[in-house]
């Protein structure tokens, strides 16, 4: 099935064409006729399979065909002819609301649809002006809408769309009770859209509560892993993982690498280390500011650094194409943890590989893993000789004596307008054209300090 024959518009196919997708993806095609006929819908689907664009689509194709009401915003009566929030997306990372914002913005690139990405971390002025001038979709995270929405810029009277992406996620970061009092200022005669990557017994719970007679679409077993993606790990001890990990980098297939650190203070001395021995790295994790991590994502999507090293709530949701190799430097806790890491690579049919750190004593971890997922990660050996006794205990291995130079990247400034029918900060737009990526340079030029090995 194309995407002419799930009869989208015409100015939808013309911009999924210009991003060069001619097939929907199994939930893309799955989900459309239900959403387009104004079904409630819970979708359980892993991370990767296009399930932004399967409500991005119906959602942008449904507004456009439906006559815009007309509403008051702020006092009554004082901008009677303002657009009203008609769709509303919540999402639980600032970083997922900036992707799907994006989303929206190219796939509706054709259409007279304003939208807004409102997340915390920020400036809330440009979110509160863009609000002011009138959209017609908004993405948000919950904490910044609840905020928003008690300074009264906005009203949540017109939305007729509802999405909850991640659900899941978003109930483990606790925003139960502020998603509840959203709900609970819109009107009851709404269309809601529920997504989850996994269906634990409080989705369910959940989901009965908030849907009507809703469609259910399953796309894949929770602790399934995406099948582009080649699995192996190395058995290893903690002290000398930084040393695989630099030698691993060496491998010029491993084009875009995203690295995953149990703890953020990690995630820095990884990307410290990496800085020191000249590959181009940068941190994202929660402590970072929010423009840091956008700047630090939006380097890694452009290929002007060849690592991004991660904590597991800062990665969650990341939508960055052709990430060739995922590597746990510490090992996931479980095995859900590890399809979500693992499921940044290998996207929307592309191959990845994803590569574990497995210490002696993970063994076990590894293996509740390998059961979970029903595949076997196959072990590969390694030449990185065993530390000597003297060696830092750190978890990067991080030798004491050396010079961590070169990681002088200074912050970035500003908060970047986030409404969609500019350039957002985020844009794939404002990145290099596919064919024309920078190419990440495996090791930078200048000479490194660091005497390596
Ligand atoms: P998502 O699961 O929504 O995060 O999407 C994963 C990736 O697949 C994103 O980079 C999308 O832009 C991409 N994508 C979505 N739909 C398609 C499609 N029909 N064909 C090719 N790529 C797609």
């Amino acid at each position: 099935m194309s995407f002419k024959q799930m009869r989208l518009i015409e100015p939808l196919l013309l911009s999924l064409s210009s991003k060069g997708y001619t097939t929907p993806t199994q939930i893309q095609r799955e989900t459309f006729a239900h959403a387009i006929a104004g079904r409630d819908m819970l979708g359980c689907a892993q991370t990767g399979t296009g399930k932004t664009a399967a409500f991005a689509l119906p959602i942008l194709q449904m507004l456009h065909g439906r006559k815009p009401q007309k509403h008051t915003q702020g006092k009554a009566g004082r901008t009677p002819e303002k657009r009203a929030i008609r769709a509303l997306v919540l999402s639980p990372t600032r970083e997922l609301a900036a992707q799907i914002g994006d989303s929206f913005r190219n796939y509706g690139k054709n259409l007279d649809l304003r939208g807004t990405v409102i997340f915390g971390g920020v400036n809330q002025r440009p979110q509160v002006q863009s609000l002011k001038r009138g959209v017609d979709i908004a993405v948000a995270t919950p904490g910044r809408l609840m905020d928003l929405l008690n300074q009264r810029a906005l009203n949540l009277n017109s939305v007729e769309i509802l999405v909850l992406d991640e659900a899941d996620r978003m109930l483990d970061m606790g925003f139960i009770h502020d998603i509840r009092k959203i709900i609970g200022m819109m009107p009851k005669k709404r269309q809601t859209l529920m997504f989850s990557a996994t269906m634990p017994k409080s989705i369910q719970v959940f989901a009965d509560k908030i849907l009507t007679d809703p469609a259910v679409v399953k796309i894949a077993a929770k602790t399934k892993t995406a099948e582009t993606v080649k699995q192996s790990g190395y058995l290893i001890d903690p002290r000398s993982k930084a040393d695989l990990l630099d030698k691993l980098l060496e491998d010029k297939d491993m084009t875009r690498t995203l690295v995953f650190s149990r703890t953020k203070r990690g995630a820095d001395k990884i990307t410290k280390r990496l800085n020191g021995s000249g590959f181009t790295a940068e941190a994202i994790h929660s402590n970072k500011t929010q423009n840091a991590r956008m700047k630090a994502l939006q380097n890694f999507k452009t290929g002007r650094t060849l690592v991004l090293v991660a904590s597991d709530i800062a990665a969650r949701g990341l939508d960055v194409n052709d990430i060739s190799h995922v590597v746990n430097f510490d090992m996931p806790g479980d095995a859900e943890t590890y399809v979500h890491r693992i499921g940044r690579s290998g996207r929307a049919g592309v191959k990845g590989q994803a590569i574990t750190f497995c210490s002696y004593d993970e063994r076990r971890t590894l293996r509740d893993i390998e059961k979970m997922i029903g595949t076997q990660i196959t072990l590969l050996k390694h030449s990185i000789p065993a530390p000597s006794p003297k060696a830092s205990a750190s978890p990067t291995g991080q030798r004491p004596t050396k010079s961590a130079g070169g990681s002088k990247r200074k912050p970035s400034n500003g908060a970047k307008r986030n409404a969609w029918q500019k350039k957002s900060s985020q844009g794939q737009s404002n990145a290099a054209p596919a064919s024309g990526r920078a190419k990440p340079s495996r090791r930078r030029a200048r000479p490194s300090k660091t005497t390596k090995r």
